[in-house]
């Protein structure tokens, strides 16, 4: 399997090659140049795997062509096992009403569906630079759960130095608790006296001085990488193995959505031929995707003009990855055009354009939420089933509701309520929640360096803590 650039402007390279990689070339996104179809027959044989690990194995191995499937084998199943996931299964599901389960995704360290992908690049990180005999310091800028599933994954790993920058005393106890408490030496956590975007500026600064980032070996898990949207592209399928009886069944999906990374996932599982219907979209008051969806007009928005809101891993002014939603259904030329256009303009606007009469095919829903459609959403999952649904989840099954039609619906569930306890007693006061684990977590010793917002200081840093 070849990748190629959404823009056609880059070569075509090879799974291991675009693993380390952000950006193509050209500014474009790296996919793969087709999409394998799965024949009933194979999605017969899957639904039968017993474990997470071995669904990952068949998967990854349709794109990971480079990486003989010994090695994938050690790579999922190092990642896929009870010692990074609270279940056997990996993923779970809850039922809360007669057409609506939830998909459980954050049994992983850091309570998020980051973990699901972030577990396996800690795996496959480590693995494509010892092949290429490279060594990778990653610098990113957190709000708070990115980060932290990146430090879980990739503390201790070989090769891998991680220097994460956070807005100091911004971000919630527990947040900052899961971070900071980290004590592998090759994790080292900046807490940024500014807000987040001045952590995001820090990080922009360093990546434009290509000298300083070619010497120091800079690089990001960000959300653009393909291998973490392969590594979610499993979860749609034991998901709906685990909720169906048989593979005539139809399902649709709807899925809290902030970069597009996890729908895009689900529309890669759709191409391949898992029977999903539709995929539901649903943002927050964010709702720059909802807006395309509506009205065919994509206008990302100023970092300025950002909410912040109750479901924060959902507060974005682009999502990234919706360009390669564009290139499957326009294809390289037109993509390009339209991102000029972005450059140009702000916006892209399909109204006037063929595609925009293809709208019906797409089978993409959307819709969005405010603070009081979760709190009220939170409060009656609660009282009709007895299950608490985090702030991101919530969004999801409100979003969802909109759109009930017979088949199941598969709400994706992207955090654990404990995460957000604080959000969740707003709705149901008497939320019985059990912070032993929270506390335990909280007191643990922190690890963190205090630093000025100024760039000097980190390439001070960067040049001493790491060479
Ligand atoms: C990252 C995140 C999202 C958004 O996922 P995308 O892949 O960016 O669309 C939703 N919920 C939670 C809890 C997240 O951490």
């Amino acid at each position: 399997m070849k990748y190629v650039s959404t823009r056609g402007g880059d070569l075509p390279k090879s799974f291991c090659e675009v693993v380390l990689e952000g950006l193509c070339r050209d500014g474009g996104l790296s996919m793969p140049e087709s999409i394998p179809k799965v024949s009933k027959e194979t999605l017969d044989a899957w639904r039968k795997l017993p474990r997470y690990s071995d669904l990952a194995l068949e998967v990854m191995s349709l794109y990971a062509t480079d990486i003989p499937r010994d090695d994938l084998k050690k790579l999922v199943e190092g990642a896929y096992n009870s010692d990074n996931f609270a279940v056997e299964s990996i993923i779970s599901e809850r039922t809360i009403s007669n057409q609506v389960k939830v998909l459980g995704l954050s049994e992983g360290p850091t309570y998020a569906f980051k973990d699901m992908a972030m577990q396996f690049l800690g795996e496959l990180f480590p693995y494509v630079l010892e092949k290429q005999d490279k060594k990778l310091n990653i610098v990113g800028a957190t709000s708070g759960d990115t980060g932290s599933s990146a430090i879980h994954a990739m503390k201790g790993k070989p090769r891998i130095e991680v220097v994460m920058l956070s807005p100091h005393n911004r971000m919630s106890a527990f947040q900052t608790a899961q971070m900071y408490s980290v004590q592998d030496d090759n994790i080292h956590n900046i807490a940024i006296e500014g807000v987040f975007d001045d952590c995001q500026d820090l990080v922009k600064a360093l990546n434009n001085d290509i000298e300083f980032k070619e010497k120091h070996h800079l690089g990001a898990v960000n959300s653009i990488n393909f291998a973490r949207i392969l590594a979610q592209v499993v979860y749609y399928f034991k998901g709906y193995f685990m909720t169906t009886e048989s593979n005539d069944e139809k399902i649709d999906v709807v899925i809290p959505s902030g970069n597009f990374g996890n729908i895009f996932a689900g529309i890669i599982a759709r191409e391949m031929g898992l029977p999903i219907h539709k995929l539901i979209l649903a943002t927050n008051e964010n709702n720059v995707l909802d807006e395309f969806f509506k009205t065919g007009i994509y206008r990302p928005r100023a970092s300025k003009d950002v909410h912040l809101t109750s479901s924060p891993s959902m507060d974005i002014a682009k999502a990234s990855n919706f360009e390669r939603f564009i290139y499957l259904i326009a294809g390289s030329e037109k993509t390009k055009a339209l991102w000029e256009q972005i450059e140009e303009q702000g916006y892209f606007d399909l109204t006037g354009d063929p595609l925009w009469k293809e709208r019906a095919s797409w089978n993409i829903e959307s819709g969005e939420s405010s603070h009081q459609n979760r709190l009220e959403t939170i409060e009656k999952v609660y009282r009709e089933s007895g299950e608490l649904i985090d702030p991101h989840t919530a969004d999801g099954v409100f979003v969802g509701s909109q759109y009930l039609d017979g088949d199941l619906q598969l709400c994706l569930e992207t955090a654990k309520p404990i995460k957000f306890y604080e959000t969740i007693k707003q709705a149901v006061s008497d939320a019985p929640f059990d912070l032993t684990e929270v506390k335990a977590i909280e007191a643990l010793p922190q690890k963190r360096e205090v630093m000025a917002n100024d760039v000097t200081l980190l390439r001070q840093f960067i040049e001493s803590a790491l060479n």
